[in-house]
């Protein structure tokens, strides 16, 4: 499989000469969903700012779909990246759903003609169309997250970047836009970096890169990361409960699948 992002021996540190970054190196695959996870403060967050050109880098390079993110292809690697955020409060420009998906299309001085078709595209594919004409600010969080990825993947983007964007989701639309992204990255061929603190969220994705203290420290699937406990609490990561329940089973002797099993998954076995 090809790269679409390269991260080699990037330093960054803020103005407050704050270290963050010291030559880390990483690799994003076209086509995968990469989870990067680890403790308050490990970089995570600065690390999609400089994928994205939000921030620069103080040494080394990062490399997207073959451009480098430097100050002469900003718009064209920005072109490449759809970043949602946290707080879909802070996300809308519109005064209605419709208007808010058609912003980056203008921007990309996309006529009014073909807009039509594609803000209905993308209103469909996150199920918001009957909201078209609602005022953004009076829709649930998880609502609000469906229509800032709608206005992303309107514009067509390679990769998409989700820096916590569930974690001020209740559990119903975590749920929800995590299968929605699912959905999409196999309809859309995107690659999708996951920020997050939420295992179950990391637990989709193909591969998980840890994080902490600036430095890359494993990378590896799913089932090897999630089902190391220790390893996570050392990291200062929650271990779901059902997980460590699934832990002391094995260790008692049940035979539990190998694989991590999120708590439904969990349920159902002990119930069985
Ligand atoms: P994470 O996303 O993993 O929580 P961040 O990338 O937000 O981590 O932060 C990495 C480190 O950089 C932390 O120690 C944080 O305090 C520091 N940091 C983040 N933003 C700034 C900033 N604007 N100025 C100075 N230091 C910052």
């Amino acid at each position: 499989m090809t790269n679409i992002v390269t991260v080699s021996h990037l330093s960054f540190e803020y103005p407050d000469e704050h270290v963050v970054f010291n030559d880390l190196s990483l690799n994003v695959k076209q086509g995968e969903w990469l989870a990067i996870i680890g403790q308050n403060g490990s970089g995570k967050s600065t690390l999609a700012k400089l994928m994205d050109g939000l921030l620069e880098p103080a040494g080394g390079q990062i490399m997207v779909s073959g451009l480098p993110v430097d100050e002469e292809h900003l718009g064209a690697v920005r072109n490449q990246i759809g970043m949602v955020f946290q707080n879909p409060d802070n996300q809308f420009v519109g005064a209605t759903v419709e208007e808010d998906v058609a912003f980056g299309l203008e921007n990309r001085q996309v006529s009014r003609e073909q807009m039509g078709p594609i803000i209905e595209d993308s209103l469909k594919a996150v199920n918001m169309l009957d909201f078209r004409e609602r005022i953004p600010a009076n829709l649930s969080g998880g609502q609000k997250q469906r229509v800032a990825i709608a206005g992303i993947i309107a514009v067509r983007p390679q990769i998409l970047i989700l820096d916590e964007a569930t974690s001020m989701l209740d559990p119903r639309g975590r749920k929800e836009i995590i299968s929605l992204i699912q959905t999409l990255k196999q309809q859309e061929d995107l690659t999708v970096i996951s920020i997050t603190h939420d295992i179950n969220e990391a637990a989709v994705a193909d591969r998980i890169m840890l994080l902490n203290n600036g430095q890359l420290v494993l990378e590896d699937t799913p089932d090897k990361v999630l089902n190391n406990p220790e390893l996570l609490k050392n990291d200062g990561l929650d271990v779901p409960f059902a997980s460590q329940l699934a832990e002391q089973l094995r260790k008692a002797g049940v035979s539990l699948p190998d694989q991590y099993l999120n708590d439904e998954e969990v349920i159902k076995w002990l119930v069985k």
